[in-house]
C-alpha cells in the first residue's frame, strides 16, 4: 500500500484498517472516547516531558479523530472539506494570509463571512498533500504559536476536543465540523512546534496496516 497524501486519502487509509471493525464494535460515542483517551495519555507523555512517547502519541490521536469522522452519523464526515470550509488558506477570524494578526484585537469567526466564500472558490491555493496543510497552517499561525509554550498550543488541542464533544451531542453538523477543522489545525500547530511531519510520524506508526495485528484489515481481539 502507497502512503496517502491528501487529507481525504489519510482518512480513507483509516476507513480501510479499521473502518468495518469499527463499525462491528464501536458506536461514534466510543469512538470519540478513543480520541479523549488517547489525548489523555498524550497529556500524561508532557507532563513527564518525555518528548519521544508524545511524539510516538501523535498517530494515535490523529488516527482516532479520523475514525471519528468516518463514523458521525448519517455519513461521515469529509475531514478536508471541514478543514477547507473553515481555514481557506487564511486565518478565517483575521483573514490575514500568513502572520495571523487575531492575538492584537478580539474577533468573532462568523461561517456565512462573504470573503470567506471568495477565499473558499480559490480551489488552487488549496494544499494537496497532507504536509502542504502543515505547511499552509505554519504560514498563517507559525510566527504566533512560536512565542507560545508547547503545553499551550497541547492544551488548546484538548479544548476543541471538548468542543467536538461538546457539539457532537447538541449539534448542529456543521458545527461539529468547524470543531474538527479547529481540532486538526491545533494537532498540526503542535506537529509544527515539534518540527515533525504529521504525515511522516503516522506513517511510521500505521504503513499501510494495524499497528497491533499488522493486517491490511484490522482483526485485533475486542479489549
Ligand atoms: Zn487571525
Ligand atoms: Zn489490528
Amino acid at each position: 500500500m502507497e502512503k496517502p497524501q491528501s487529507i481525504r486519502q489519510w482518512q480513507g487509509l483509516f476507513f480501510s484498517i479499521y473502518g468495518a471493525r469499527n463499525d462491528e464494535i464501536y458506536s461514534p460515542s466510543d469512538i470519540l472516547l478513543h480520541v479523549i483517551e488517547e489525548m489523555a495519555e498524550l497529556a500524561e507523555h508532557l507532563r513527564k516531558e518525555d518528548r519521544e512517547s508524545v511524539v510516538k502519541n501523535i498517530p494515535d490521536v490523529f488516527g482516532w479523530l479520523l475514525a471519528f469522522c468516518n463514523t458521525c452519523e448519517p455519513t461521515g464526515i469529509d475531514l478536508e472539506n471541514a478543514v477547507w470550509h473553515k481555514y481557506p488558506s487564511v486565518c478565517p477570524y483575521c483573514l490575514q494570509e500568513k502572520n495571523c494578526t487575531c492575538i492584537s484585537q478580539e474577533l468573532k469567526y462568523k461561517d456565512d463571512r462573504e470573503l470567506l466564500e471568495k477565499y473558499r472558490n480559490r480551489m488552487k491555493q488549496k494544499p494537496f498533500i497532507l504536509d502542504g496543510w502543515q505547511q499552509m497552517f505554519e504560514r498563517i499561525y507559525g510566527r504566533v504559536n512560536k512565542i507560545k509554550f508547547q503545553v499551550q498550543i497541547w492544551f488548546h488541542l484538548f479544548e476543541e476536543i471538548g468542543e467536538i464533544s461538546r457539539a457532537f451531542r447538541l449539534g448542529p453538523r456543521a458545527e461539529l465540523e468547524a470543531e474538527l477543522a479547529d481540532a486538526f489545525a491545533w494537532l498540526v500547530a503542535a506537529c509544527n512546534k515539534l518540527q515533525i511531519s504529521l504525515s511522516e510520524v503516522t506513517w511510521q506508526t500505521y504503513p499501510g496496516k494495524c499497528r497491533t495485528c499488522l493486517k491490511e484489515k484490522c482483526q485485533c481481539p475486542v479489549i
